[in-house]
């Protein structure tokens, strides 16, 4: 193997927050990045080559893109699988991981079948067709429940929860499509492990602690605040559900730990996902390279982690759709030890991801107080004019 100017040039169809941080992990490896968003000047645009403008099921633009570039990867799940399966056909640009891969993160069903089947452990969950189908999964699973939409949700848009038999009809009317029933876990906490796989070697990145609110992720704190027999038994599923998935790169992987101590599998990303942002400054290796990486065919880098780190996702915090203006950013960038990530989005809206904080901490330090830290720090950013 060796490197020249220019280097390899991957395509990634999606130009968002991920493609951007995968373009600045990209760089360093001589690796160069093509794009396909639908946003003209989308958030990873000014760190790539060019930028194709085309749709996520726009098989045209993949065909160029894939004609420009030596492999395929998306950093979005909207994309059209069978879209980019024939693309691969006809140019030989090998498309990672795989459109089948993608086609099983895509339906929230298929995906726990697949687990299940794999002998990894899943809430117990029913198939939701009808209203009756409904009815007769809250008999065998009862209240409380979670219906969730099979396809096209995301930070817990296309979920909701169901406490009580009045709910049940408006619950079905607001999914409208296929869904899925499962019983509302009782989590202690919920944790994630980034998985990898390059071209014969695989590997998990230590696992974070991932803290919700409204089903958004709102902060990760690495390590995760749990015992080392759940660290070892959340590290040794994720291998599992990585043994599922075919094709290379990374992939996210949510889990809860549950009350009684148990690992049990949320959902998977084939992409570099939220709950990894913190590998940037606190692993060898950040997810994003190791992406770009597995993808490309190189060697995988170390994924031990280096320091403490707790990252905070930088929210929309107004109520109508507006051009974005960050306020407080001098402040975030004065304190010690905090890095900003801003992803460059024009618009912002009411809980959008806009940027995120990772504040590092010593070896010892006390990870609750981190945590506290880390919101203080993150909390003078907004995009309210005072
Ligand atoms: P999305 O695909 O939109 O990210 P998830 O299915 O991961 O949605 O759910 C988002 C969040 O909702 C989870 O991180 C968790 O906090 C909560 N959640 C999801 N499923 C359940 C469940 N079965 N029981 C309890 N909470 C759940």
């Amino acid at each position: 193997m060796s490197l020249s100017s220019p280097g390899p040039t991957l395509g990634v169809v999606g130009g968002g927050q991920l493609g951007r941080m995968m373009a600045e992990a990209a760089g360093p490896l001589g690796i160069e990045l093509i794009v396909a968003d639908p946003t003209p000047d989308c958030p990873a645009a000014a760190l790539c080559r060019d930028q194709l403008v085309g749709g996520f099921d726009d098989e045209e633009t993949f065909r160029q893109l894939a004609e420009r570039v030596d492999y395929l990867t998306f950093e979005i799940e909207l994309v059209d699988p069978d879209a980019l399966e024939r693309v691969q056909e006809e140019t030989g640009t090998p498309v990672h991981p795989t459109p089948e891969t993608l086609r099983i993160a895509q339906d929230k069903l298929l995906e726990k079948q697949t687990m299940e089947d794999a002998g990894v452990p899943v809430p117990a969950y029913r198939r939701v067709d009808s209203l009756d189908d409904l009815y007769d999964a809250l008999d065998a699973l009862g209240y409380p429940a979670m219906l969730k939409a099979r396809e096209g949700g995301y930070d817990g848009r296309g979920n909701v929860p169901i406490e009580s038999p009045d709910e049940v009809e408006a619950a079905y009317e607001s999914i409208d499509g296929p869904a899925l029933l499962e019983e509302f876990v009782d989590f202690e906490r919920e944790v994630a492990v980034v998985g990898c796989r390059g071209v014969d070697e695989t590997d998990t990145f230590p696992v974070t602690e991932t803290i919700h609110e409204e089903e958004i992720l709102r902060q990760t704190v690495s390590p995760a605040r749990t015992s080392d027999a759940i660290l070892e038994r959340a590290r040794e599923v994720a291998s599992d559900v990585l043994d599922v998935l075919d094709g290379r790169g990374v992939f996210g992987i949510e889990l809860f730990e549950t009350t009684d101590g148990e690992i049990l599998y949320n959902e998977v990303a084939p992409r570099p996902h939220n709950s990894g942002h913190w590998t940037i400054e606190g692993a060898h290796t950040s997810q994003f390279a190791q992406h770009v990486r597995a993808v490309t065919g190189l060697p995988l880098g170390n994924t031990d982690r280096r320091t403490p780190t707790v990252t905070t996702n930088i929210l929309g915090d107004v109520a109508e759709r507006q051009s974005a203006t960050l306020y407080g950013y001098e402040d975030v960038l004065a304190e010690d030890r905090l890095n900003l990530h801003w992803y460059g989005k024009e618009e912002v809206y009411e809980l959008r991801k806009m940027g995120h904080t990772t504040l590092v901490g010593d070896a010892d330090v006390d990870a609750t107080e981190l945590v506290e830290a880390a919101a203080e720090a993150t909390r003078p950013l907004t995009f309210q004019e005072s």
